[in-house]
């Protein structure tokens, strides 16, 4: 029987009876003959408060202890999931990570899925169940220790099972119709996207849009899966949602589809560093090894052999950012006068495949986010994006004014 992947995130099973509701779309497709594997999430705001405890207990926690704590909500949506089905008269039963089991690296708490073998899965289809339910954003280490994807992980999970199953499509139902132009929590104008092409959505992703988790549209440009976005609360048509497909199958080519934004960002100021060659690699190099996932970078021109390096990282990088920068310059790496961490920025992104072939797209964002007085902090610019670091309280107001100036409300 052919394979579906159906993936609910955690506002779509928040409760026993959201719960019910996302069962019964899953039996819908059992009905039409297909057998299905469910990937949930935890109930909305369980990872949250999982997060909290862990951090509340031990500052400095053992990544390993993380996962542990962290990858319990999912495991019980997927029994409740399972316990639902059976209640509905469809065959199912839930499956944690380990037992499929969802073979992991060990980077604890963003680990990357290697290798899912679909023998046990499958060897229960064929014994008459029809529904696999599956603890979504959970894996299990080479060490045999449980480990996280990262959060937003489940979306992760629903496409390499989709890839590993060879699924005829992988659906992933949240709280929202689709992609939109931009997320319609901020624009009142944003519009629903039928299709996106899968490098478009992977930058979005990856520059803040939280509708799907970066690597889940790695995994799927990367296999030529299937997917589609679609909401849990509305009736579906087989059209609904939006697909996320290859460039070629869209026919517009806009310069910008979609602006996305990151609440989260810092900037990172390092004032009064000797101008040397090797200088970027002694400061770079230490925060690679602390795992800051540094983002832009601006060096100013240099005075008298003395420049500043400004940089950008996510906010809760900061600290692990200050400690490794100190150790270095205690070690007598590299030596500055100050660094200055400003932690009320924000990144908002213009996305488009169009730009490659278009000029003055850059011209005409920096020009509207004057027009709003908005101070440009850092810029950093790509084949399809460009991005501006600015005051996180301008964030909605840069979003709002860049929707209107590339018309991103028209069809
Ligand atoms: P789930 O719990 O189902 O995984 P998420 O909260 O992770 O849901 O992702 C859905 C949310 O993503 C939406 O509620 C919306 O606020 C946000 N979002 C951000 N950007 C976009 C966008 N461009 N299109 C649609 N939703 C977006
Ligand atoms: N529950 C996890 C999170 O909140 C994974 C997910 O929902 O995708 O990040
Ligand atoms: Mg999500």
């Amino acid at each position: 029987m052919p394979i579906l992947v159906m993936k609910f995130g955690g506002t779509s099973v928040a409760t026993p009876d959201r719960i019910r509701r996302a069962a019964k779309r899953v039996g819908v497709e059992v009905a039409k003959g297909y057998d299905v594997i469910v990937i949930v999430s935890a109930m909305a705001g369980e990872t949250n408060k999982l997060v909290g405890y862990v951090g509340e207990t031990s500052p400095l926690y053992d990544a390993r202890e993380y996962d542990a704590v962290v990858s319990s909500g999912e495991n019980v949506t997927a029994g409740l999931m399972a316990l639902t089905l059976q209640e509905m008269d469809v065959p199912a039963r839930s499956w944690q990570g380990w037992q499929v089991p969802v073979k992991t690296t060990s980077a604890h708490s963003a680990a990357r899925i290697e290798d899912i073998p679909p023998d046990n899965i499958l060897r229960k289809f064929g014994e008459g169940m029809r529904v696999a339910v599956v603890a979504g954003f959970q894996g299990v280490s080479p060490e045999g220790r449980i480990t996280t994807l990262g959060r937003g992980g489940s979306d992760t999970t629903a496409v390499a099972f989709a890839a590993a199953f060879d699924a005829e499509r992988c659906d992933i139902y949240t709280d929202v119709d689709g992609v939109y132009t931009t997320d319609p929590r901020v624009s009142q104008k944003a519009r629903k996207l039928d299709r996106i092409a899968f490098e478009e959505m992977l930058e979005l992703a990856s520059l803040g849009a939280k509708v799907l988790q970066t690597r889940s549209v790695e995994l799927a440009m990367r296999y030529n899966v299937k997917l589609r976005v679609l909401s849990s609360f509305e009736e579906q048509s087989d059209e609904a949602g939006t697909l996320v497909c290859d460039e070629e199958e869209i026919m517009e080519n806009r310069p910008v589809n979609g602006i996305a934004f990151s609440r989260e960002e810092a900037k990172m100021t390092l004032v009064s560093v000797a101008d040397r060659p090797g200088i970027a690699a002694a400061i770079f190099g230490p925060l690679s090894e602390a795992q800051v996932n540094v983002d832009m970078i601006i060096q100013n021109i240099s005075e008298e052999g003395r420049t500043a390096m400004t940089f950008s990282c996510p906010v809760d990088q900061v600290r692990r950012a200050e400690k490794a920068l100190q150790d270095a310059k205690e070690r007598g790496e590299i030596n500055f006068q100050e660094l200055i961490a400003d932690t009320d920025v924000a990144k908002v992104s213009a996305v488009g495949i169009g730009m490659r072939s278009q000029s003055g797209v850059a011209a005409k964002m920096f020009k509207t986010l004057s027009g709003e007085g908005i101070n440009i902090k850092v810029i950093a610019t790509s084949e399809i994006k460009i991005s501006v670091l600015i005051d996180r309280k301008y964030m909605e107001l840069a979003v709002q004014a860049l929707h209107d100036a590339f018309e991103l409300e028209k069809a």
